[in-house]
């Protein structure tokens, strides 16, 4: 290496020249001045003066080791919750050579004694020799109360030990040991005297001994709890076992019949004995529902899976509850347990329900829901109404179970309420309405029984009008509509209310049967309700009885005496002759219908009429159809709703209650409802009003899309299933003779299948009666040569009945015969349409077998069905996976191409196979 001055040296060492200079004097290198040159032999004589010079300080003759342990001790505390004690054991050792010290104590010099620094823990590792003096540095880190052990202690920093660590040592322990709290390890380098030393040593010793008693102390515990542990983990092994035991003793004494039961049955006590404690952790579903019991009962009330029903898959949270089973077990002394099953509830949805309903049904917040929601791609509000059906999948989703709850159906209240099913039900009064031609005597007849009946009764009662009246006979109680005629009977009807039992048809003696009699009998037979036959004015001299029954059973309305069912009495409005008989009749009529309503359930019913009274508000005519009415009853009513705050019979007598097929006025409705609307009794005024609230928006529209008229069109859809299927229809015609014609030109379409129900023929415009009709039968009308009058083209519009005009029979009837096969089921028809022949098959791991071919006739399609034929046997038969042209997708590969192809589920393709294309067609069949 080249020689450098001393300025140069000093620019290497980053320092002043003059201070090198003065050091390189001090270890004996004479230099004058910055520029002498130095030496290899001065810069070494530089370091030895240096490393000399700073050597000094060091003690000489001194090697000092340093070892650290850590170790863990696990143990509960008072309160149950497991800890992890951390005890950190620091080593000190120094050596120094014995002669060397004993001159240096000789010598009074500072020297180092010899000291050692040792924890006590483990205290088999303290070295024995007497001039060791231990320093014991107790690190205590407490880890936290999880029971999974920690990863790899980070060593505290090795300094001296905290104070909180410090107060972690018993009391006992800090109290007596003043030497180990405040002793750091580097303090002991001080010079010890020998009586020191030996004061050090007796309390090193006593501490030693204080931390075995604890070590000691800690393992005993710990064996103690493992030992109580294991003992109550074998009384439950042996609990379930016997459980088993006894459930197996129960099956194979029910299953005695079947002699040698089989092996493994008769094995399992001993099995499930053996891992009876693995069994308890899985909560394993298949013990009965004793085991079950107690299981649920040891873990503290925990669910066990079999009780939730497997519905698991909801609660993310808490994957494999049951696998915890057994650490609860552990710890019942603890008084909080999460819980480690999904709670599967059952969430009626109502029609429509906010968001904030469905989470606190659901028990969830509201923003799990939206969250749910936001998932499936719907962003909503809190306060958004959501339908059934997202509500119902929202419900599925989060794991509960959702059920289309109807509340807002008044019979889902009465359902609800279970003493109305178990509700005694007793006769009641049958309901009766007047039917028959114009001036055949229906008013008179009903004013006659009036009078004569109720009446009667009332000194100077003013008897008013209000829809209905009942009369009390010596065989029971009848209750007349007196809105006579069909009309009003069907248009009750076309709003879905039968309020009907029976109907009794008058028919003039002096005129027979005429339209709108036969109008009255289709109607009672659409309803399906039954006909007594009044015949009227038998007191006229003209008066035919005999006629009007011959012409009646032309209507298929037998007497009784011609071998039918329907009972016919001659009455007389005028003389009164055969009322009587007439009631009998009716009632007799009424004891074949057992007719039975409960009377002691919150009141159902009918409004006849209803209208606005100036001075009293909205008044309604209700008949009570089954429970009692009472006056302070909250009434639901359509879309309307009230408290009843007056009730009064049709008398005009103000009562308090009345009871099944009893007619009474009441007054309180917040509107007026309409004639044919339910009533029904609900306990909560809030509940009823939000109902009708509800009712007067979106469910009313509901109401009507269900109700939807039938359309020619689509009566197939509008069919029950399974039925025979039958298209009601309502003729009208120009002339008698064209409407049969019509008629039996129609009747003649009806197959096995199908059946043409000509509900009503007549001749005339087509009335609103007609409509009524066609909307309470779903029928559908067939004007011929006719047409609707402006008031049932009006209510035709607004209920959607279907109403065609012909003017030419065989287009009706083509019509209808294109209707019907409509409703007929149609026909499945397979249709070849091209054949493939397969020319290579290329087998493709992972993909399978892909076959390439030559469409030889027709065309192959991409949806298309095709058979595998082998030497024109079929030997599969399937759907196509994929068809290809080169390498693309293509939907239709025409005769005279080449095109790849793969078959579902099906690789056995081999060459020369060939391929029937063919396709599945619906065809709709005719008659
Ligand atoms: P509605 O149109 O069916 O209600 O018939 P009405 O009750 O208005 O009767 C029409 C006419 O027939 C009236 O003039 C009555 O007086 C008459 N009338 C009704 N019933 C009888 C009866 O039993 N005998 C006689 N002689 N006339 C009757």
């Amino acid at each position: 290496m080249e020689q450098m001055s001393v300025t140069q040296f000093a620019g290497e060492l980053k320092m002043p020249a003059a201070v090198l200079l003065e050091q390189l004097n001090k270890a004996g290198v004479e230099k004058s001045g910055a520029d002498d040159l130095l030496s290899e032999q001065d810069k070494s004589r530089l370091l030895e003066y240096l490393r000399r010079s700073h050597g000094d300080t060091e003690p000489k003759g001194k090697i000092t080791l340093t070892r650290k342990q850590t170790t863990e001790i696990r143990a509960t505390d008072s309160t149950g919750r497991a800890r992890t004690v951390q005890v950190e054991v620091r080593k000190k050792r120094t050596f120094v050579k014995r002669d060397e010290l004993i001159a240096d104590l000789q010598g009074e010099t500072e020297e180092v004694a010899p000291v050692e620094a040792v924890a006590a823990v483990p205290v088999a590792e303290l070295p024995p020799e007497p001039e060791h003096v231990p320093e014991p540095v107790v690190e205590v880190v407490e880890s936290a109360p999880e029971p999974e052990p920690q990863p790899e202690p980070e060593p505290a920093p090795p300094v001296e030990p905290a104070p909180a660590a410090a107060a972690e040592v018993p009391a006992a322990e800090a109290g007596e040991a003043p030497a180990a709290a405040p002793a750091a390890p580097v303090s002991i380098t001080a010079l010890l005297s020998d009586e020191e030393l030996a004061t050090r040593e007796r309390e090193t010793r006593r501490q030693r001994e204080l931390l075995e008693r604890q070590a000691a102390d800690i393992r005993a515990r710990q064996e103690r709890e493992a030992a109580s542990r294991a003992a109550a983990e074998a009384r439950k092994a042996e609990e379930e076992a016997r459980v088993r035991a006894e459930a197996q003793k129960n099956e194979a004494a029910a299953a005695k019949p079947a002699a040698k039961g089989p092996s493994g049955t008769l094995h399992r006590p001993a099995k499930t004995e053996e891992k009876g404690s693995k069994d308890v952790k899985r909560g394993a579903g298949r013990t009965d529902t004793r085991s079950d019991a107690d299981s649920a009962r040891r873990r503290g009330g925990l669910k066990t899976r079999g009780e939730v029903g497997g519905g698991g898959g909801g609660w993310k949270g808490a994957k494999g509850g049951g696998r915890h089973g057994g650490r609860h077990q552990q710890d019942d002394r603890s008084s909080f347990q999460a819980p480690t099953e999904p709670v599967v509830r059952e969430v009626h949805v109502p029609e429509t329900i906010t968001v904030a309903d469905l989470a606190h049904k659901m028990s969830v917040k509201a923003t799990e829901v939206i969250k749910a929601l936001m998932k499936m791609g719907t962003m909503v509000t809190i306060n958004q109404v959501l339908d059934q059906d997202t509500a119902m999948i929202i419900v599925e989703e989060m794991g509960h179970k959702a059920l289309a709850a109807k509340l807002d159906d008044p019979d889902a209240f009465l359902e609800e309420n279970a003493e109305h099913k178990d509700a005694e039900f007793k006769p009641r009064a049958p309901v009766v309405t007047v039917m028959g031609h114009v001036d055949h005597g229906k008013t008179s007849l009903l004013d006659y029984i009036r009078r004569a009946k109720v009446a009667a009764g009332e000194h100077g009662g003013i008897t008013q009008h209000i829809g209905a009246y009942h009369v009390e006979t010596a065989r029971g109680m009848i209750t007349f509509l007196d809105t006579p005629g069909h009309e009003a009977f069907t248009a009750m009807r076309a709003r879905g209310a039968k309020a009907t039992d029976i109907v009794i048809l008058v028919c003039a003696a002096d005129d027979g049967v005429m339209p709108q009699t036969r109008e009255a009998i289709h109607h009672a037979q659409a309803a399906n309700v039954p006909i007594v036959v009044a015949i009227t004015k038998i007191d006229k001299p003209e008066a035919n009885a005999d006629r009007v029954k011959q012409e009646l059973v032309a209507e298929n309305v037998i007497p009784e005496e011609y071998g039918g069912e329907v009972m016919f009495v001659p009455v007389s409005a005028k003389s009164g002759q055969g009322i009587d008989e007439l009631l009998e009749a009716v009632l007799l009529q009424a004891e074949v219908l057992e007719l039975t309503a409960p009377d002691d359930t919150p009141a159902k019913g009918l409004i006849i009429e209803a209208r606005l009274d100036k001075g009293r508000g909205p008044v309604a005519s209700l008949l009570v159809q089954s429970g009692t009415l009472h006056k302070g009853d909250v009434l639901l009513v359509g879309a309307t709703f009230g408290r009843i705050r007056a009730m009064l019979d049709e008398n005009g007598k103000p009562i308090d209650e009345a009871g099944p097929s009893i007619p009474v006025e009441i007054l309180g409705l917040s509107d007026v409802p309409g004639a044919g609307d339910e009533a029904i009794v609900l306990a909560d005024e809030k509940k009823a009003r939000e109902i009708a609230l509800f009712r007067q928006g979106k469910f009313r529209d509901v109401k009507l899309a269900k109700q939807q008229a039938a359309k020619l069109e689509n009566m197939l859809e509008q069919m029950a299933e399974g039925e025979v299927k039958s298209l009601p229809l309502i003729v009208k015609a120009d002339v008698q003779g064209s409407q049969e014609a019509l008629v039996h030109a129609l009747n003649k379409l009806s197959t096995d299948e199908v059946r043409v129900n000509v509900i009503h023929g007549a001749v005339g415009a087509i009335s609103e009666s007609d409509v009524n009709l066609a909307q309470a039968s779903g029928a559908v009308i067939l004007g011929f040569n006719t047409r609707a009058d402006a008031g049932a083209r009006k209510l035709a519009e607004s209920f959607g009945v279907d109403i065609r005009y012909y003017n030419i029979i065989y287009d009706a009837v083509d019509e209808v015969k294109a209707a019907l096969s409509g409703m007929l089921a149609p026909e499945k028809r397979e249709e070849v349409i091209g054949l493939v022949e397969i020319r290579q098959v290329f087998n493709i791991s992972k993909v399978g077998a892909v076959a390439g071919c030559y469409v030889l006739e027709g065309l192959v399609k991409r949806n298309s069905s095709a058979r595998l034929l082998r030497n024109n046997v079929v030997t599969w038969s399937g759907e196509l996976d994929s068809l290809k042209r080169f390498k693309d997708d293509v939907k239709e590969v025409k005769s005279g191409y080449e095109c790849g192809l793969q078959l579902k589920n099906f690789n056995d393709i081999q060459e020369g196979d060939q391929l029937e294309v063919f396709e599945v067609r619906e065809v709709a069949r005719t008659l």
